[in-house]
Parts: C-alpha cells; structure tokens; sequence
C-alpha cells in the first residue's frame, strides 16, 4: 500500500497558529504552489455551491471552477482581499488560508520518505500523521492524492 499523509482538518482547524502551513511537492502541485490544505479544503469542505458567492465577489477574477466543479484560485490573480472569506456563507475558507509564507519556508517532496517525516513531526499526532492505508468514508477518511489522505466531515 505504502506510506501517505493523513491530514487532519477537522483537528487543524482548532490550531490557532499552525506550525507548518507548508507546501508538499508533487508534480501535480509544484507549478501553482498552493498548499495542501487549500486543495483540500476547496475539494472536501466547500459546498460547491452552484452560484458561487466566493466567485461573484472576488474582485481579481481569480476563483473559478475546474472541470470538476472544484473551486480553483489563480494564485498569480489573487489580491488576498479576504473578500472570498467573507463572502461565504459557510466559513468554508479560513482567514489565514491564502498567507503565503515566504522567507524560510519549506518545501517538502511527497516523493521523499524523510520529507513526509519531517512534515508530519510539525504537527501534532492527531492532525498530521503517516499512515498505511487507503481511504475510507465511513471514517469520513478521504483521498486527494496518491500520497495525501484527509479527514473531513464532508457537507452531504
Ligand atoms: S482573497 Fe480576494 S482576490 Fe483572492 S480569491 Fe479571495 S476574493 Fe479573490
Ligand atoms: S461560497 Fe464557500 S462553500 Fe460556496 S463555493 Fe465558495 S468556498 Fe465553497
């Protein structure tokens, strides 16, 4: 089965101040450099809602859907306005979900064994741990890639 992240973000959302808020590297992801936890959020934790508030609002234009209904952001458009914060109505989006933090930090490789090791001792065991298996909703335990499980509880 081999070795994967399980992200909690039921449990990160009660970090104030999270430790590592750092990029993974896949090759799906290295080109946009967003964070794990805003893919993740934008696919389990939104609502996808069908006239997208977050959309409508963003005055930079830089929240669309993919071709999977996902909400995606431009990250070279956005002004970080929090406009989108505010705007949905479901608290869908952290405040501190678009920070990008640039001097010192790290970047870690999903490809790299000591890179998801060292990741994970950011974080408490109960958000980020390393584990061997595969998904399963009925543990609302959900996978966003190869390397990555998250747990949500996902609006039905
Ligand atoms: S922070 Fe502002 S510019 Fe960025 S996606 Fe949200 S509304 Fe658009
Ligand atoms: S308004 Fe909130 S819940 Fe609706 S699509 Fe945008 S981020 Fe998702």
């Amino acid at each position: 089965m081999g070795k994967k992240l399980l992200i909690d973000l039921i449990s990160l959302r009660d970090l104030e101040n999270l430790p590592a808020d750092a990029v993974l590297k896949q090759d799906k992801y290295s080109s946009s450099f967003k964070t794990i936890r805003e893919l993740a959020t934008f696919q389990f934790t939104c609502r996808h809602c069908e006239n997208a508030p977050c959309i409508q609002v963003c005055p930079a234009k830089a929240l669309d859907k993919d071709e999977n209904g996902l909400i995606s952001r431009a990250v070279n458009l956005c002004i970080r306005c929090k406009s989108c914060i505010t705007a949905c109505p479901f608290g869908t989006m952290m405040d501190n979900l678009f920070i990008v933090k640039t001097s010192g930090q790290r970047f870690f490789s999903l490809a790299n064994e000591n890179d998801l090791e060292d990741f994970a001792r950011f974080f408490p065991d109960q958000v980020v741990s390393i584990v061997d298996r595969d998904e399963n909703p009925e543990e609302n335990i959900y996978r966003l890639s190869d390397m990555i499980l998250i747990k949500e509880k996902i609006w039905q």
